[in-house]
């Protein structure tokens, strides 16, 4: 779909113009500020246990980005969309080293950096900006009460922020507030570091920064004020789609966001994450089954492989996101997502490009929870669009085939949420794909039985 323009609605109220919207969605930059291209493999990058060769001007998929392609990054987004309504930018901006490479100074460094990099790029334009698992140290361990790094943080993104939203920020790093100062709009920005299970801040405690409760509290308030929310974060919940069995959240943590996105979905437009790396999606469902909401993955900006056991390819292209939505209703009428091929980039030219659109490329009208179900089945149903999802998934990286395994732990990451009916999914689809590889034989030895009848 192109850009809406002016749209005429027809209410019992009368005429409404409603004009179609676009933000900015980037997530993961991991700068590492240590990157050089160098002869030496084993000093290219500390954010690479393995020698790196070939390393390229615009990075490796072994490390984290490089300042070149952040800075050319968020200029090419100045070029593609040089005034986006907002910018929702969710996390994790340090390199994957070792703890004792960094400490609070150096992460507190690198946020301010890559912050007055996005100020400067998009000077008076609104970012909503959620803290990752590496935006602290030690990394993953973000507690639920007062931190200086997140009183840092909050002084660093006063200009994107109210007063009441700085206060509530240093308590625990989450706030809200309505969406661009609209009167029946908001977005809650998440701290879910909280409720990560290499966290070991919160072991024990029901509602780090009685998070839960306030979130309860502003969807509560929203029903009554007929507002529409976004709900921005880093880690989300559910399972990473590239490793079975691999969950973020510590279940009971995860029992209770299920359980607030089913009670308060009505208010709820959309839902933005990062952490993945990867591009994906998430449904969530109410109690009897109906799709009610939507979680968008959005890729990340560096093209680190990752060192999760057992995941060999597990590398991107560089990605950034623009979503197209309605002012009106926040509902999401695309996607469209740009990528960087850093491959092409290092050997012949550094080329940001449009990836796809989410309608064209798998023809549905829009981005809301009812388009975004029928992309589910048409992922479930049709070989050719699975095929294509697991592409874009890693960013043009990961050209391989989507197999059997593949596609079960694709299709069960997006569908179930929940732990149980994860565990219930795998179970499921791994039976009945077992019994579709056994069809051939089974009719190969009817057949056989059937001829030498004669
Ligand atoms: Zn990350
Ligand atoms: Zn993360």
């Amino acid at each position: 779909m192109i850009l809406l323009g002016f749209l005429l609605f027809v209410t019992n109220c009368g005429i409404i113009f409603s004009q179609g919207g676009h933000f900015w969605h980037i997530t993961d930059l991991h700068w590492d500020p240590d990157y050089k291209v160098t002869m030496n493999p084993n000093t290219v990058c500390p954010s690479s246990s393995k020698p790196v060769l070939n390393p390229g001007k615009w990075g490796s998929y072994l490390c984290d980005s490089n300042w070149d392609l952040i800075n050319l990054t968020l200029h090419k987004m100045k070029t593609f969309h040089p005034k986006p309504d907002f910018i929702l930018w969710t996390g994790d901006d340090t390199p994957h080293v070792a703890d004792e490479k960094l400490g609070e100074d150096v992460v507190l460094r690198i946020i301010s950096k890559l912050t007055k990099l996005i100020q400067a790029v998009f000077p008076g334009t609104k970012v909503y900006s959620a803290m990752g698992n590496h935006d602290f140290h030690p990394k993953n361990q973000l507690p639920g009460n007062y931190h200086k790094i997140y009183n840092r943080t909050a002084e660093l993104w006063a200009p994107w922020m109210d007063h009441q939203s700085i206060a509530i920020f240093n308590q625990g790093a989450f706030y809200t507030e309505k969406l661009l100062g609209r009167t029946d709009q908001r977005i809650i920005v998440l701290n879910t570091n909280l409720y990560y299970s290499s966290n070991k801040c919160n072991v024990g405690i029901n509602d780090p920064a009685g998070q839960f409760q306030w979130l309860e509290e502003v969807l509560s308030n929203a029903m009554t004020a007929k507002e529409k929310v976004y709900i921005i974060g880093h880690v989300p919940p559910g399972f990473f789609e590239k490793k079975r069995w691999t969950s973020w959240f510590v279940e009971h943590f995860n029992n209770r966001y299920v359980e607030i996105i089913q009670k308060y979905h009505s208010v709820i437009a959309g839902q933005f994450f990062g952490h993945h790396h990867t591009d994906s999606f998430r449904m969530f469902y109410s109690q009897s089954g109906s799709p009610i909401g939507v979680m968008f993955i959005t890729p990340g900006i560096t093209p680190w492989k990752t060192t999760l056991p057992g995941l060999e390819n597990g590398a991107n292209n560089p990605a950034i996101r623009v979503f197209e939505y309605d002012t009106n209703t926040l509902e999401v009428q695309d996607v469209v997502t740009y990528f960087f091929n850093l491959s092409y980039a290092n050997a012949i030219a550094p080329l940001w490009q449009l990836e796809y659109r989410l309608t064209e490329a798998f023809k549905v009208p829009d981005g809301t929870v009812k388009s975004m179900q029928t992309v589910l089945d048409k992922l479930y149903h049709e070989n050719d669009y699975l095929q294509k999802y697991y592409k874009l998934n890693s960013v043009n990286y990961d050209l391989a085939k989507c197999d059997m395994n593949c596609r079960i732990d694709q299709i069960c990451a997006i569908k179930e949420v929940d732990f149980a009916k994860y565990e219930e999914c795998v179970k499921r689809e791994s039976s009945s794909s077992a019994l579709t590889a056994q069809v051939p034989i089974i009719s190969f030895l009817l057949l056989s039985i059937v001829l030498l009848q004669f």
